[in-house]
């Protein structure tokens, strides 16, 4: 949408397009999202693409329908709005969705890709935009903080309190889950497997280590 020299809205520029592939001929338009005006220059399909390539490819028949951000249980509670996310990733807002709090707040849960008209996987399509903010040094410390116990202890919420023994104990469990807590020797096989799918580097592991980050 263009603002006219009056402040009018010439409506002939109005795109709400989200097929990305028309980006070429945007250079000259401005978009509205989050009711910002933003100019076609600084728009593109790089991120759009990246999704492509990652197997994601129906993404690009979002029809912005709102059905995922309907459907959404975070969304309820939070600012975390999925249709706008997927808007601004269609637009190649890179570093706008990739530096996005929000980002982080989807639980995972799959309502938005069980009901999505188009059969978009908008669930794994978050999950993508996730590693991506993590590559680009986005990731928030909390969840870093999990990443690293995790390459620490083979648990990402490890049990290194008596007193969570104690409460597995009154609920008739062992002091210790069948995990890496009961077999120690098993972690040295999760920690070659985060070596081998290079997860250490994506969380900065050793970088944070140097820093004192941890
Ligand atoms: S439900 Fe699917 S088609 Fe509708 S806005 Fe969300 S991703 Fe797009
Ligand atoms: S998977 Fe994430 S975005 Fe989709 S409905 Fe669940 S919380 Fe919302």
């Amino acid at each position: 949408m263009q603002i006219g020299p009056q402040g009018t809205l010439k409506k002939a520029n109005v795109f709400t397009f989200t097929n990305v592939k028309l980006v070429p001929h945007h250079l000259g338009v401005t978009f509205v999202i989050d009711r910002r005006l933003i100019n076609g220059s600084k728009i593109g399909s790089e991120l759009a693409e990246d999704m492509t390539k990652a197997g994601l490819d129906r993404i690009r028949s979002c029809i912005q329908c709102g059905t995922c951000t309907g459907s959404c249980p975070s969304g309820r509670r939070t600012a975390y709005r999925t249709r706008r996310l997927i808007r601004k990733a269609l637009l190649g807002l890179r570093e706008e969705v990739l530096s996005d709090p929000n980002l982080w707040l989807c639980s995972t849960c799959g309502t938005c890709t069980e009901r999505c008209p188009r059969k978009i996987d908008v669930t794994e399509a978050i999950l993508y935009l996730r590693n991506l903010s993590c590559e680009a040094g986005y990731m928030r410390p909390e969840h870093r903080d999990v990443s690293h116990k995790l390459i620490e202890t083979g648990h990402a919420v490890p049990i290194d309190d008596e007193k969570w023994s104690k409460i597995r104990e009154e609920l008739g469990l062992s002091p210790l889950p069948p995990t890496v807590h009961s077999y120690p020797k098993a972690l040295k096989e999760i920690q070659h497997i985060i070596k081998q799918t290079r997860f250490d580097k994506l969380v900065n592991y050793k970088e944070s280590k140097k820093d004192g980050k941890t």
